[in-house]
């Protein structure tokens, strides 16, 4: 995108934005700085087409006010073209943010050591995550069992997982879990010894953390024999704690489902509302048994 002379800078779009957004009834919750430093090279014309296409995203979802999603939404039009095909990429991101967050909090309820869930949401953060599913830690996490460990992995795996059992394909929305199950499997390995087959003895230190145990053996200097049993290790440990979380999450594949749909609905579910999915499903169950 090439900035042409005369258009307005930051601060002139944000005055600008602000003229604007006085004219609509409600704006709560919309980020004028934020609007402003991702418009760069909109003219004053664009910004007020921006600020209406936004209104029109609000009413045409019966929203009272105006929030950043209609923003974003009026951005990609404006950015786009008012294609129907973005629409639909957005409502299968959605889809598969909702099932993803679902996989994570069923497991955050299921397994007794993490948990319970206090918010799943699926509305976009500012960090770049399309959803989040936060937990409220009711234990004293002072220190970190093997089984609680493996649980934490598990529930790292459980958004992927979902993805995997609904639409046999994943997103690249797991990447960060990912990385956190094998750090968490990497140091029950390398740092507190719970692997028998390694055994005892902390390889590494807290720096080395990134490494993996292939790249240790050249910097550290262990054998190439020691550093294949400690990915083998590593792999062995997600990939138990990978069958595990999908038998449980096959288990509650209805509460997968109503706890997706709910969101899709609602975006962003509290515990109550979240636990309750589970009291309803075993109510159905009853009912067809009966
Ligand atoms: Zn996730």
């Amino acid at each position: 995108r090439q900035v042409q002379v005369g258009l307005p800078d930051i601060k002139g779009r944000e005055q600008i934005l602000r003229v604007h957004l006085k004219k609509l009834p409600s704006t709560i919750g919309v980020d004028v700085r934020a609007l402003a430093r991702g418009t760069p090279g909109f003219s004053g014309a664009q910004l007020a087409n921006l600020v209406n296409e936004a209104a029109l995203f609000a009413a045409r979802n019966s929203k009272q006010s105006v929030d950043m999603n209609d923003f974003e939404e009026a951005k990609d039009k404006l950015f786009m073209g008012p294609e129907r095909k973005s629409m639909v990429l957005r409502e299968e991101e959605r889809r598969a943010t909702a099932y993803h967050e679902a996989g994570h909090a069923i497991l955050f309820h299921v397994l007794p050591d993490v948990g319970p869930v206090y918010t799943v949401s699926i509305i976009p953060t500012g960090v770049g995550a399309a959803g989040y599913t936060m937990p409220l830690p009711e234990k004293d996490e002072m220190f970190a069992t093997k089984s609680r460990m493996l649980q934490d992995i598990m529930v790292s795996l459980g958004g992927r997982i979902a993805e995997e059992i609904i639409f046999g394909d994943i997103t690249t929305g797991a990447s960060n879990d990912i990385k956190r199950a094998t750090e968490t499997a990497r140091s029950m390995v390398m740092k507190y010894g719970m692997s028998e087959k390694i055994g005892l003895i902390a390889y590494g230190n807290d720096d080395d953390e990134v490494f993996i145990g292939r790249d240790l053996a050249h910097t550290r200097g262990y054998s190439e024999e020691v550093a294949r049993e400690i990915d083998g290790e590593i792999s062995r440990i997600i990939r138990e704690c990978h069958e595990n979380a999908e038998s449980i999450i096959r288990e509650n594949i209805g509460v997968l489902h109503s706890c997706a749909a709910l969101l899709l609905e609602k975006e962003k579910i509290h515990r109550e509302e979240f636990e309750a999915l589970f009291t309803t499903e075993k109510e159905e169950v009853a009912k067809t048994n009966e």
